[in-house]
């Protein structure tokens, strides 16, 4: 059983059609998740086994209160004798909902081209619906789809409830359609909010399609795409409508996923959007506010006793300082400016089982927050996965979550992260050979890899945590198919994370994850103030970059007008460049560490970019070192004509 809904708190909702799986698992998923209510998509209860008191069964049972069948389609503005069948329709419709055990149905605004036009007549329409509806003690709410064929504007669909005048009969908000064709939101404060039956909420990105793929296909929860639907539900909240904010997404991507991992994502972006409509409106709000990310204050690599060797004369060469050794673990720390790098080869405990199963990688990232305490809360609020400690065992015991790819995000008072280190470790004594500095300063970002379905969820997590903010997004070219990178900078302190992901099986973002178990960190990107100092310190201490092609710098001199002199440093040192508004951004790689992840060395003059025009030139060159990819041995052949 899910508890009520907290005092003060909406009732929350989901529609089936935005889960896989079969009826019961939607069910027990969004049980699951903790949502208070659910819509029943006609199409599910179609294909369910059962009959429809079934399903009303096991939706009490699990605790559920159906808020609504949906959809009816093609109802309003018939000539006869199509009105009359129309009306025989919905009679069956109301038995359904009787057997389930809801008293609400979404009456969608119609798309025949057999109806006729005119809000008195659809009004006419719903007075005799509403007639049917109430005899029964049942109600309809009536939607305009945006690309309905006489009503698809939400203040239309309004006028027709208005001018039906009939208590059984109320209007439904959708977010989608009202933003899809840019309608004002201001207009709703004026509807009263009992005559709101139900308020529907998705977001999607903007794309320039018609206005059914768009829907039926890119629907994505509330932060995560590009509506205004906190603006909208500002806008509803102002109506005094007190019923569910009900999630109604139609997502390819939604429609693959796990069920359970789905109804979560959605039962977060309905905490978060409260949260951040209550702020906006002056009211108190259900979380601590979202934290900045003050830095990263230090990446965990878990790796075998053997790589942990190869990976300690790695930092060594890029100019980092052995400075600590943890008190009981075989846990070292390694700093060069700001940057703390963490190597854990323990023989148990998380980081260990985290190498065992990815292989040597990144196990957690250290993220230096203003308040621990209040991080934590959000997170438990947003149903994250918290580990306080001692609970996880880690090299270093810190509050932490579940982070990409069962990673873990631990949180540091951003003030006294000193305090952990002196805690926890003891200093390295004076007999190590001193580190060879190289200039770098301080992390520029860290790129994580992660499928295609899990990057939505990931950008929401982010985004609802933190105050960091979405860039825009690139398309990056791999020498095996597309990758979608999405940045996120918080714009406080200008921490940067890049999300990256693709569809296509062989790309190297796609290698990273299926040859390694999981998703992860891919990528750690430093700073430095001279990169091409940086470089050639490097290079004395034995690093050699990712060896960039000729003819890349054949055509950075067709693109760019760069003096003979810039261009010949850059040749010698394998430097990337790039141009923006903003300025420059020089950039160079390592080689691939263990098949694994690899190292970047960057120099911003003015620009807020990640180079991603030149990642193609990148992702080739490490194809290539990595060698061409084959198939797993057990995977199928792909057989073609
Ligand atoms: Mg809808
Ligand atoms: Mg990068």
């Amino acid at each position: 059983m899910t508890a009520p809904a907290a005092a003060g708190r909406r009732p929350t909702s989901i529609a089936t059609v935005s889960l896989s799986g079969d009826l019961a698992q939607k069910l027990e998923a969004i049980a699951a998740a903790g949502f208070d209510a659910v819509e029943i998509f006609d199409t599910d209860l179609l294909t369910f086994g059962g009959q429809a008191r079934d399903v009303g069964r096991a939706a009490a049972a699990l605790g559920l209160r159906i808020a609504a069948l949906q959809p009816f389609r093609d109802y309003e503005g018939l000539p006869e004798p199509d009105r009359a069948r129309a009306l025989a329709r919905a009679s069956r419709k109301f038995d359904l909902m009787q057997e389930l055990g809801t008293d609400l149905l979404l009456v969608c605004s119609s798309v025949s081209p057999a109806a006729l036009g005119g809000l008195d007549r659809a009004a006419e329409d719903f007075c005799r619906l509403g007639d049917l509806a109430a005899e029964r003690g049942l109600r309809v709410g009536y939607e305009a789809l945006a690309w309905g064929r006489y009503v698809n504007d939400y203040r239309d669909a309004w006028e027709v409830v208005r001018r039906a005048g009939h208590p059984a009969v109320g209007l439904i908000l959708d977010s989608f359609h009202a933003a899809a064709r840019n309608s004002p939101l201001d207009p709703i404060r004026a509807i009263p909010g009992e005559r709101i039956f139900l308020v529907q909420l998705a977001d999607a990105p903007r794309l320039q399609m018609d206005l059914l793929t768009w829907s039926r296909h890119f629907r994505c929860f509330p932060g995560q795409g590009e509506l205004p639907v906190t603006a909208f539900v500002e806008a509803v909240d102002a109506t005094g409508y007190s019923g569910p904010f009900s999630l109604e997404i139609f997502n390819d991507q939604f429609r693959a996923g796990p069920p359970e991992a789905t109804a979560r994502d959605g039962l977060r972006s309905l905490i978060h959007l409260d949260d951040q409509a209550r702020r906006a409106e002056g009211r108190a709000p259900l979380l601590p506010a979202r934290a900045p990310i003050a830095r990263v204050e230090f990446v965990e690599f878990a790796v075998d006793a053997e790589a942990g060797g190869e990976l300690s004369r790695l930092f060594s060469a890029l100019g980092f300082d052995h400075v600590g050794d943890h008190h009981e673990k075989a846990v070292s720390r390694w700093r060069q400016g700001a940057i703390n790098l963490v190597i854990n080869t323990e023989s148990d405990g998380f980081a260990h089982s985290h190498a065992i199963l990815h292989g040597s990688g990144v196990c957690a990232l250290g993220l230096a927050v203003p308040d621990v305490d209040a991080a934590m809360a959000r997170a438990a609020g947003l149903r994250a996965t918290t580990f306080h400690q001692p609970a996880e065992p880690a090299g270093i015991p810190l509050p932490a979550i579940r982070g990409v790819g069962g990673s873990l995000l631990y949180f540091l008072d951003a003030e006294r992260c000193d305090e952990v280190w002196d805690r926890d470790f003891r200093p390295v004594d004076a007999a190590t050979p001193p580190g060879r500095a190289v200039g770098l300063t301080h992390i520029d970002h860290v790129s994580q890899s992660m499928s295609y379905e899990e990057m939505l969820s990931w950008i929401l997590a982010y985004t609802s945590l933190f105050t960091i903010q979405r860039l825009p997004q690139a398309n990056v070219v791999d020498p095996a198919g597309l990758v979608l990178s999405q940045p996120l900078v918080d714009p406080a302190s200008d921490v940067r994370l890049v999300l990256n992901a693709t569809q296509a099986q062989r790309t190297l973002s796609a290698r990273f994850i299926s040859e390694h178990l999981g998703s992860g960190v891919q990528h750690v990107a430093f700073a430095t103030s001279d990169i091409f100092a940086s470089v050639a310190r490097m290079e004395a201490n034995g690093v050699k970059p990712l060896a960039i092609p000729d003819t890349y710098y054949r055509d950075l001199e067709a693109r760019f007008d760069l003096d003979a002199e810039l261009m010949a440093r850059l040749r010698r040192g394998n430097v990337l460049y790039d141009r923006d508004e903003g300025g420059e951004f020089f950039h160079v790689y390592s080689h691939v560490f263990d098949r694994r992840f690899f190292f970047e060395v960057v120099q911003r003059a003015g620009s807020q970019g990640f180079g991603a025009a030149n990642a193609p030139v990148r992702l080739a060159a490490q194809t290539r070192e990595i060698g061409p990819y084959t198939l797993p041995r057990d995977a199928a052949p792909h057989l073609r004509l």
